[in-house]
C-alpha cells in the first residue's frame, strides 16, 4: 500500500464517525432476529418436557411435579431448537443478553395450574 493511500485512509478517519460506542452509555440497538436470550410465557406451558429433550446442552429443566420450568443460561448456546419444538409456542428468544454474572445460577419460572383458576 503506498504511502499516499495509507495517509488518506488516516485522514479519512479523522472525519468518520467511530466505529465503537461509549458502552454502557450508549447501546447499539439489538438488530431484529438476534438470538439474545430464551424467554417463556409460563401461563401458555403444559410442561410436556420437549424442550428439554430438544435441548443439545441439557440447559432446560421441566419438573411437572414442581410446576416449574427452569433455564441454565450459562449452559445455554441460543441455538433455537427449544423455541422451535415447543408446540405451544410459548418459548421465544429475546433480543436481550443474558447480563454479566459472577455464578452460573439457573431462572426458575413457576408454571401455573390453569386448573387452578
Ligand atoms: S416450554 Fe413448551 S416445550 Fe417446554 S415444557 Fe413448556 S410447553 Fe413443553
Ligand atoms: S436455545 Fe438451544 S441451548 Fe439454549 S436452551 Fe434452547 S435448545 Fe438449549
Amino acid at each position: 500500500m503506498s504511502g499516499f493511500k495509507l495517509g488518506g485512509m488516516t485522514l479519512g478517519s479523522v472525519f468518520k464517525k467511530p466505529e465503537t460506542t461509549l458502552y454502557p452509555f450508549e447501546q447499539k440497538v439489538a438488530p431484529k432476529g438476534l438470538r439474545g436470550h430464551v424467554a417463556i410465557s409460563p401461563e401458555t406451558c403444559i410442561l410436556c418436557g420437549i424442550c428439554q429433550k430438544s435441548c443439545p446442552c441439557g440447559a432446560i429443566t421441566v419438573d411437572k411435579k414442581a410446576r416449574t420450568w427452569e433455564i441454565r443460561r450459562f449452559s445455554c448456546v441460543q441455538c433455537g431448537a427449544c423455541v422451535r419444538s415447543c408446540p405451544k409456542a410459548c418459548l421465544s428468544m429475546e433480543t436481550a443478553y443474558t447480563k454479566p454474572a459472577t455464578g452460573k445460577s439457573s431462572h426458575v419460572v413457576e408454571v401455573p395450574d390453569t386448573k387452578e383458576r
